[in-house]
Formats: C-alpha cells, sequence, structure tokens
C-alpha cells in the first residue's frame, strides 16, 4: 500500500501511527495510506518554521518573488501529472482538475508581484518636521487546512499569498486527498524557497486542534463545511489568532423571463453537475420567476441533463466523474431520500447510478429534483452532489428573498438580459459573490474571494490585496529628525495639527 507521509524538516519520524485510507473513487478501491499527525509532530513543523522565518521575512521581495516565478514554471511543467493524482483522489475528471491547478497558479502569478503588493504608505510633512510611514509586516506563521474539494487551488490561495509575504506556513490539507499538497509543497522547495517555509502535516481533528490551540501560530486560514469553519473562527480567535474560516454554500442561480434559456441550461449543466456539484460555487438552486419560465425551463433542462455522461476521471469525454468517498454517496442518495419524502417532485433520479465496469466506484446520476420550497430541509442544506433543485418564485422581489434569506451567502447568479433588474439584484442581494449571466463568480485572482453569513467568518477575504492584508499586519512609524534648536512645542499638550 502506498504511504502518504507528512512534508516537514527532518522527514516524519515517528508520528501517532493512525492512518487514514486514501480511495480512488473511479475504482471504488483504497489506493493509499495517510499518516494522521499529532500535537507532537506540529510541535516539530512549528519548530522548524520558527528557525527559517525571520530570515525567509527578511530576504528582500524579490528574491521572494522569484520563487514564486519558479515555483509557477515547475507547476506548470508537471501539469498533466499532478493532474492526474488529483483527479485519482479526487475523481473529478482530469481537465477539471487542470482547473484546479490552474485557478490556484494564478494566485501565484499575483503573488509573483509581491514586491509592488506590499510597498507600503509614506506621508512626508504630517507634521512639522514630521513623516508619517506603514509598512507590512509578516505575522510569523501562518496555518492553513484546507478541504478536499480543491486540493490544489485552496493551498495555493493560501501559501502562496502567506510565503510571499514572508511568513511561514504549515499546511493541513484534506485528509481525504492529500497527496497533491505534499507535490506542490515538495516543488516550492525545488523552486528556491529556505526548507521549512512550507510544511505539510497531515491529520483530522487531532491535529487541527493542536494548530488552533498552538501560541506559536499567529493566523488560521480554514475552508471547509460550515460547522467546522465557525468551530475552527470560534476556537482560534478564542487563542487570540487572526482567523478567517470560510464554509459550505447554497448557491442559487435567479432566472429571469427574458433569459436566453438555451445559454442557461448551458450554464447550469456545468455549475450543478460540474465536478459532481463538489464546488462550493456550484449551483445546486435554480430559481425561474414564474411558472411560465419554470415550465420552458424545465422542458429545456431535462433532456440536456439526460445527455450527461458520468465516467471514471480519465474519461475523456465525461462531464463529470464519481464522488470522493461511499460515505459521501450515500449522504447524498439519503439527501435525495429526503427531499422526496419532503414533497419534492424527482424528475431524474441518479440514486443506485452503476458505471459498467466500474460498478465498486462512487458514482451519483445526475437528478433534478423540482417544486422544491424554502421550508424543505433539502434545500435549507447543502447536498454537495449532482443535484439541481428547482424552488419556483412567483416575482424579482421573491427571487431577491430567497438567497438573501438563505442561511449561507456563498455565491448567487442572475440571468436577463435587463440590466436594471441585474444591477437591482447585485446591489440588493444579501450574498458575497454575484454573477450577472456568469453561473460561477468565482473572482480573479487580483480581486478577493469570500462568502458571507455561514459561508464566511471573519471578515477578510481570501486572495487579491484582501490576502495579503490578511496574511500581514501593518507597522506605522512616525518619525521626526530634530536640528537640536528646539521648536518650543509644549511636550504635555497632544499635538494636532490646529
Ligand atoms: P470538511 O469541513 O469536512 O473538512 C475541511 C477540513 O477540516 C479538512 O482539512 C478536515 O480534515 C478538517 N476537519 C474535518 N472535521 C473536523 C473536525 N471535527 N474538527 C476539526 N477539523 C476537522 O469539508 P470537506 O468535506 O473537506 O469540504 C467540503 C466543504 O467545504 C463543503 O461544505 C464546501 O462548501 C466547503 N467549501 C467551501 C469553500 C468556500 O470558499 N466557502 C470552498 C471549498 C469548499
Amino acid at each position: 500500500m502506498r504511504q502518504i507521509d507528512h512534508f516537514i524538516v527532518g522527514g516524519a519520524g515517528p508520528s501517532s501511527g493512525r492512518k487514514h485510507q486514501v480511495w480512488n473513487p473511479s475504482t471504488g478501491e483504497v489506493q493509499a495510506e495517510v499518516a494522521l499527525g499529532d500535537a507532537a509532530l506540529l510541535q516539530r513543523a512549528v519548530e522548524a518554521a520558527k528557525a527559517v522565518q525571520p530570515a525567509w521575512a527578511a530576504t528582500n521581495p524579490q528574491k521572494r518573488a522569484r520563487v514564486m516565478f519558479e515555483f509557477k514554471r515547475l507547476v506548470e511543467a508537471n501539469k498533466q501529472a499532478l493532474a492526474e493524482m488529483l483527479a485519482s483522489e479526487h475523481g473529478k475528471v482530469v481537465e477539471d482538475a487542470h482547473g484546479d491547478i490552474q485557478r490556484g497558479l494564478e494566485v501565484i502569478e499575483y503573488a509573483c508581484g509581491i514586491p509592488q503588493a506590499l510597498k507600503g504608505e509614506y506621508t512626508p510633512s504630517a507634521g512639522p518636521g514630521i513623516d508619517v510611514y506603514s509598512m507590512r509586516v509578516p505575522l510569523g506563521i501562518g496555518a492553513g487546512i484546507t478541504p478536499f474539494n480543491f486540493p490544489a487551488m485552496i493551498p495555493m490561495w493560501m501559501f502562496g499569498m502567506a510565503c510571499a509575504a514572508g511568513n511561514a506556513f504549515i499546511l493541513k490539507p484534506s485528509e481525504r486527498d492529500p497527496s497533491v499538497p505534499v507535490r506542490l509543497a515538495e516543488l516550492f522547495l525545488e523552486a528556491g524557497s529556505p526548507e521549512g517555509v512550507l510544511q505539510v502535516v497531515h491529520g483530522d481533528k487531532e491535529m487541527v486542534d493542536a494548530i488552533l490551540d498552538h501560541p506559536d501560530i499567529a493566523a488560521i486560514s480554514f475552508v471547509g463545511s460550515s460547522d467546522i469553519a465557525h468551530y475552527i473562527y470560534s476556537r482560534g480567535t478564542a487563542n487570540a489568532k487572526r482567523v478567517q474560516a470560510f464554509g459550505g454554500a447554497k448557491n442559487h442561480g435567479i432566472v429571469m423571463p427574458d433569459a436566453d434559456l438555451d445559454q442557461v441550461v448551458n450554464d447550469l449543466a456545468g455549475a450543478a453537475f460540474g465536478s459532481a456539484g463538489e464546488r462550493c460555487m456550484a449551483l445546486p438552486v435554480v430559481v425561474p420567476i414564474g411558472e411560465d419560465t419554470a415550465d420552458k425551463l424545465r422542458e429545456k433542462l431535462i433532456p440536456a441533463i439526460n445527455a450527461l455522461r458520468v465516467g471514471v476521471s480519465t474519461d475523456k469525454d465525461a462531464h463529470y466523474g464519481p464522488v470522493v468517498t461511499p460515505e459521501h454517496k450515500a449522504r447524498v442518495e439519503q439527501w435525495i431520500t429526503t427531499a422526496e419524502q419532503e414533497g419534492g417532485e424527482i424528475v431524474i433520479d441518479g440514486r443506485g447510478f452503476s458505471l459498467q465496469g466500474h460498478e465498486k466506484g462512487f458514482f451519483i446520476g445526475p437528478t433534478l429534483i423540482d417544486r422544491v420550497t424554502p421550508q424543505m430541509k433539502s434545500y435549507q442544506e447543502e447536498i454537495f452532489g449532482p443535484v439541481l433543485q428547482i424552488v419556483r418564485a412567483k416575482d424579482f422581489e421573491d427571487a431577491l428573498k430567497l438567497p438573501s434569506e438563505h442561511q449561507y451567502g456563498n455565491g448567487v447568479a442572475i440571468f436577463t438580459r435587463n440590466g436594471h433588474a441585474a444591477r437591482e439584484f447585485a446591489s440588493r442581494v444579501n450574498v458575497g459573490m454575484v454573477g450577472i449571466n456568469v453561473p460561477i463568480p468565482v473572482p480573479v485572482a487580483y480581486h478577493s474571494f469570500g462568502g458571507w453569513k455561514r459561508s464566511g467568518f471573519g471578515d477578510i477575504d481570501q486572495y487579491g490585496m484582501e490576502g495579503l492584508r490578511f496574511w500581514t499586519k501593518t507597522k506605522k512609524v512616525t518619525q521626526r529628525w530634530p536640528d537640536g534648536g528646539g521648536d518650543g512645542s509644549n511636550a504635555f499638550i497632544i499635538p494636532t495639527m490646529g
């Protein structure tokens, strides 16, 4: 059995002995075991990080940027192998795994500009003979705890910005698909990073709790499900750490009566079923406005969904692959049953789907459920599978209310040809990321990413300038170089610019 170990300075050494099975979701077989670390292992990683971080922070930012440039080159050179490794543990199709890597690399590209981004502010003559300047300094040691669904992109969002800014970083990736994060850390070292700047520790709650309680870890970035995100935020901030914790989602796509329905169907198929629905920016709820729009949309959706090809992750023609584990397959199928029991109309049923020749794989057929209402549990909670729910709204206000009042507020999209309605929607909807005729509005790397309500705890977003703010603090310097003559001011009165 292939063993996946921690990537820390000095090697993994003796660990707690606990292990976690890593599946190949396409075959339904266990393909590897990952070591689960404990507080003692984390301590070794923290000591190594502490030893290297001051010199890394003191390295001039152009040299740190050169490591990012070389890392980008190496990831690109290894992209196919990384994508295949990613797909074999996650289950997404290889081409989509390329996208997972690419969207992370775009943050690395942004981090290549770190000398520019880190420049501080300066005000000459803020007072008589007084200058004020501020500089961004790294926090020290940062940690990232990441979900299974983007094992390349989300770690790169975090360590790209954190390391470029001069921090050391300890990554605790998902134990379900841990190989790619380790490979990325190896490539980062190969790119010229000093040993210890980026380390990977594996584990489950035991390791996460050790990170949350470690006094030398200054900041934690988390992405995963909302209950865990809330827990991470509460415990991390109680330990006086800076924490950003992003959670689950239930993104709605509002379809106005004037929308181009063929375009909507095409967009929805990819956004609802791509990566088997295991994306936090997937679009699992569609809200047509008016019965007429709903009926027409449903009529067009049915053949489009029936035409989707489910396949193993290496199938070049497959639209999507299996879900990540047998437990997750059972959970998604249970949600379809719950929706049925609650009165939802199962228009296309993906339960019990079996792929010929791969009967043990964790496949779920695409599922369409109509006449879903806000009172249903299956609407209120995240399903995270290839399931699209139709909630029929009577008018614009009714449709606007649904995502605005939902517990999650990650992404939302509106499909329309009416610019006024789109503008009104974007300004009023209570959700963090909005798409206008764009089904998956993940902002590009030089903007920033973050949902609202139970999709995001804390107040600073991922990547872009927001990411830089998260991974740095500002030092403000007020300087005066007196000429020795004295300026006669009264030192007992607070200086004002009056
Ligand atoms: P998860 O919450 O199960 O796991 C995320 C991380 O938390 C993993 O590293 C895991 O080891 C750790 N963890 C799990 N249980 C824990 C516990 N009890 N205590 C401490 N740590 C624990 O999430 P997942 O299933 O890996 O990922 C899917 C979820 O992530 C979905 O809810 C999805 O919407 C969400 N997600 C959100 C975003 C976003 O940006 N908002 C992005 C991607 C995924």
